[in-house]
């Protein structure tokens, strides 16, 4: 009887969750975007990796800015960490999908500009990340070694989707002290502010005082790059819908990106979320563009 209660109370907290979150739809990103700093100059005037958790975290995340960047005549590296071969489950067999997915991925970060030497694919499972933490630190930090970037793009370990937070945990213990503008991205919790706001809280209790709110979201400005992302956006062509891995490419329909998901994202700019201990490097970085 008392498993039967508490269920139910569960089941009645999450309409009234998924009911506030559809009052609210596209809300949070846009007021986000709302009080953030335009940071397109500053972002875009170095050495750029970008570290992805799955094939098209890259292009959703960083489209815009990865062109800005190259456009400047500054290396970007795009770092994946996952291959995606669960991003179809049921209808393609994993090995086939990772091989579709690594496919979608060459051409997109080609048509962004990318060079095939400048994409890092390490391979692992996705769903898998938090359980390959320390050998994901291991591979970023050989490479980050390398290409020694002025600017490092990565998850938010608070997103919503546990792939994304690990490979964000792991870029944070990383970048950590390193001297480069370290800019946080969130996918998957723009359209469940909720959930979003309840993972926050729950770390700021755990946390207690050393927790700090997040400094000032900044944006990059799309303008002019919009049709460059979109293209590549659509080289994802299996993350759109489950047919369009059997029938081509179908932009829009019920995939994780969906046409749903991506009403939620706003194109005009790209959002980040600056980690505070970036603030020398975001500085030296501003000087270095004026
Ligand atoms: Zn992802």
């Amino acid at each position: 009887m008392s498993t039967g209660g508490s269920g139910a109370s569960r089941e009645l907290v999450h309409r009234v969750q998924r009911s506030i979150d559809r009052i609210m739809g596209a809300l949070p990103p846009r007021v986000a975007r709302g009080i953030a700093r335009d940071r397109t100059s500053t972002v875009t005037n170095g050495r750029l990796m970008v570290l992805a958790p799955h094939p098209d975290d890259e292009t959703l995340a960083c489209g815009v800015t990865i062109q800005r960047t190259l456009d400047r005549g500054r290396e970007v590296t795009v770092v994946v960490a996952s291959d995606g071969r669960h991003g179809n489950p049921g209808l393609v067999a994993p090995e086939r999908m990772a091989t579709i997915r690594r496919g979608e991925l060459t051409r997109a970060t080609a048509v962004l500009g990318v060079t095939p030497s400048h994409l890092i694919m390490l391979g692992f499972e996705d769903a898998t990340l938090s359980d390959h933490e320390d050998a994901l630190a291991e591979s970023i930090q050989e490479i980050i070694e390398i290409n020694r970037p002025d600017v490092v793009i990565s998850p938010c370990p608070w997103d919503l989707h546990p792939d994304h937070a690990a490979l964000g945990r792991v870029a944070r213990t990383i970048v950590e002290g390193r001297s480069v503008l370290h800019l946080e991205y969130l996918v998957w919790g723009w359209d469940q502010p909720v959930r979003l706001a309840i993972r926050l809280g729950r770390r700021a209790i755990s946390t207690r005082g050393s927790w700090t709110f997040p400094a000032l979201p900044v944006v990059v400005d799309g303008t002019g790059y919009l049709d460059g992302k979109a293209e590549a956006l659509a080289c994802h062509s299996s993350q759109f819908s489950p047919a369009a891995v059997l029938h081509g490419r179908s932009v829009g329909g019920s995939g994780p990106l969906g046409s749903g998901f991506l009403r939620l994202i706003d194109y005009e700019s790209e959002l980040f979320f600056p980690r505070a201990t970036s603030h020398r490097a975001s500085a030296n970085a501003e000087r270095r563009t004026c």
